[in-house]
């Protein structure tokens, strides 16, 4: 670096050196590998961060405690998978604000130990004697990139945009914010990956001159498969739809060549560490005959024979054997399609991400789903980072700003009345939103509220899922109905929410941010939605029959109340005929018949008519007179 000099002083000139601090890294923090870009002022281009000799610009996603306060991330890391697994930890992005329910039945699939504590409901990873949170061991692999860039580009790193997959819910993208911070970066931005790789493309960039276009990213990395459906107008990004099988990737296309080959030769005694070797040399029978288009083939020694055994690939087999999963693939795109209510034929560009779609069959099939040719020039695995990266240079002001908009993927509300759900953000509302509706006391005298949050598209809460809780106390004593609480949820760029309450008479507010419990995986997300479709007629008719019983319930308590605070004006008879229909309605409650309990509540309502006008006439009468008025809440 060529540093300025004041030659009459001696002194460097401070300003006018570059102000490296600001360099805002991406990154790309995957289940697999990680990466780590930056925007290099040299040429204006996203660059992938690699170490300080220029190799390796993947991280793989490893972290191996080599004793309590000691560890070691990436490739060095590597090794000790076999060596050493209950130490040595990966897939830890698949932990992400989850609790041991959701991974139980993946559990077999890690090594290490995973912990299932009552007390807290999200998962932890017990190494040694010490147990580590998914956000804390995130922290560590995120500290690791932040070091690299900092060794490698001599400067201090302290602002990251991190990417996260669409389907991310909030407790995953507040967990993956959080392990930012941890790691010493302050997160300026949670971007979708999707949106990251049409960014590396330039799409919906100032370059990018087409006002509107709908684009697809297939994204098949070692475990996982996304697809999703963006739309970007004028620079703002909307994700319609997002499918994916969170088990699905390069990893299962090794295990079925393994398969493949044990079921040529059944006599062959396979055990663990046997099978090690097979994965180890499918993936290179993948990758060889992917990108040589020929035949690979191996020989390689059973030491509990003492025989060789030749393993063999040719890209027929191949063919054979990935035709299935790509199926699956294709079928999550229709899926992605049919949800964002879009043909094929309307999406007008198509982004592979992922080291998988580095196979060409891969590109051919989904570049005949979609009828067109797919945007593959970038390396598929770095295209996420350096999309970050491009993000990461617009919020530093070096682009035109735009702004980065998702939707909800499930309603959100809350508990009112009888356990009915009242959706206050529907789902499918582009975010950032502010939403906020009016609710008031049912008791006179009422202090304090209690605001159940849920997420899900049931009509009573609870088929849907508790997001949290919490009381607005101190409000004012007040009749019942007077108190005005307005309940808003607001949702950010990342998709935190936070829900306010607020009695706007007196100022009184509160306010929580959600952090679910435990996280919700794609296919309960999915399991929600389907959910609540197949019991779309029950559930209206629970709600109607719910809101009945609400109606008749508030009808009837003011009944009450109405007959004893004017009992001078109405005669006995009228008091007790009154009453009787109070009765009859409350009666007609355990009917369970919402047309009845109609029939009730307007019966009452006819009843008391009359009586309501003649309290009311008296009011305006006294009020005439210049007397105070009979009743405050009649007048309210
Ligand atoms: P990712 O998680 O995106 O890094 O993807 C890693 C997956 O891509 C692994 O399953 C690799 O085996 C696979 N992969 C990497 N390179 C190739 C290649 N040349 N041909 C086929 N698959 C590949």
């Amino acid at each position: 670096m060529i540093v300025p000099i004041n030659i009459k002083t001696g002194t460097l000139i401070q300003s006018e050196i570059p102000n490296q601090q600001d360099i805002i890294v991406g990154i790309d923090l995957g289940t697999t590998n990680s990466l780590i870009a930056y925007i290099n002022p040299q040429d204006n281009l996203p660059t992938i961060i690699t170490d300080e000799e220029g190799n390796n610009g993947l991280v793989p996603s490893i972290l191996h405690f080599t004793d309590n306060s000691n560890w070691i991330v990436g490739n060095d890391a590597r090794p000790y998978l076999i060596s050493h697994p209950q130490t040595t930890l990966y897939s830890i992005k698949r932990l992400m604000g989850k609790s041991y329910r959701d991974i139980a039945e993946h559990n077999q699939l890690f090594s290490y130990q995973i912990i299932d504590d009552d007390t807290e409901r999200l998962v932890k990873i017990r190494v040694n004697n010490r147990f580590y949170t998914p956000i804390e061991l995130s922290a560590l692999l995120l500290k690791a990139l932040k070091e690299r860039a900092e060794t490698t580009l001599q400067t201090t790193i302290s602002k990251a945009v991190i990417t996260v997959p669409a389907y991310f819910n909030d407790a995953q993208r507040q967990a993956t914010r959080d392990a930012g911070k941890l790691a010493g970066l302050d997160v300026l931005r949670i971007i979708n990956e999707p949106t990251a790789a049409a960014l590396a493309y330039g799409i919906g960039t100032a370059s990018d001159t087409n006002t509107s276009e709908t684009i697809a990213v297939y994204d098949l990395g070692g475990g996982t498969f996304d697809v999703s459906i963006l739309r970007i107008e004028e620079g703002v990004f909307e994700v319609l739809a997002t499918n994916g099988d969170t088990f699905l990737g390069g990893d299962d296309i090794d295990r079925a060549i393994v398969q493949y080959w044990i079921t040529q030769c059944p006599d062959l005694g396979i055990n663990k560490s046997m099978y090690r070797e097979l994965r180890l040399r499918a993936e290179q029978a993948k990758k060889y005959v992917s990108d040589n288009h020929s035949t690979y083939s191996h020989v390689t020694q059973i030491f509990e024979f003492g025989t060789a055994i030749i393993l063999a690939l040719n890209p027929d087999e191949l063919r054979q054997i990935l035709l299935p999963f790509i199926e699956r693939t294709l079928t999550c795109c229709r899926q992605a399609l049919s949800d964002a209510q879009l043909t094929t034929t309307e999406v007008d560009k198509v982004i592979m991400v992922g080291g998988a779609t580095r196979t060409p069959l891969i590109r051919q099939k989904v570049s005949e789903l979609f009828g067109k040719p797919v945007y593959n020039e970038l390396n598929p695995d770095e295209v996420v980072a350096l999309g970050a990266a491009v993000q990461a240079d617009i919020l530093a002001g070096n682009q035109r700003d735009m702004l980065l908009l998702d939707i909800t993927p499930l309603s959100l509300g809350i508990e009112t009345m009888g356990g009915l759900m009242d959706v206050i953000v529907p789902r499918n509302s582009k975010i950032p939103i502010r939403a906020a509706r009016q609710y008031t006391t049912q008791r006179d005298g009422q202090s304090g509220i209690n605001i159940a949050i849920y997420q899900g598209e049931r009509d009573l809460v609870k088929d849907n899922r508790c997001l949290g809780e919490f009381v607005l106390r101190g409000i004012p004593a007040m009749p019942a109905g007077l108190p005005k609480v307005e309940i808003s949820f607001t949702i950010d760029a990342d998709g935190i929410t936070r829900v306010r309450a607020t009695e706007l008479r007196s100022g009184v507010a509160q306010q929580i941010e959600v952090k679910p419990q435990y996280g919700l995986s794609e296919e309960e997300m999915s399991q929600m939605l389907l959910e609540s479709v197949r019991h779309a007629q029950t559930d209206r008719d629970t709600r109607a029959l719910q809101e009945a019983i609400n109606e008749a319930n508030t009808l009837a308590d003011t009944a009450d109340h109405f007959i004893v605070r004017h009992a001078d004006m109405l005669s006995t008879d009228e008091i007790n005929l009154t009453r009787d229909h109070i009765a009859a309605l409350r009666q007609s409650l355990s009917s369970n018949d919402k047309d009845l309990i109609h029939t009730y509540i307007e019966t009452l309502n006819t009843h008391t008519r009359p009586f309501a006008e003649r309290v009311m006439d008296a009011a305006v009468a006294m009020a005439m007179k210049g007397k105070q008025a009979l009743s405050n809440d009649i007048l309210e």
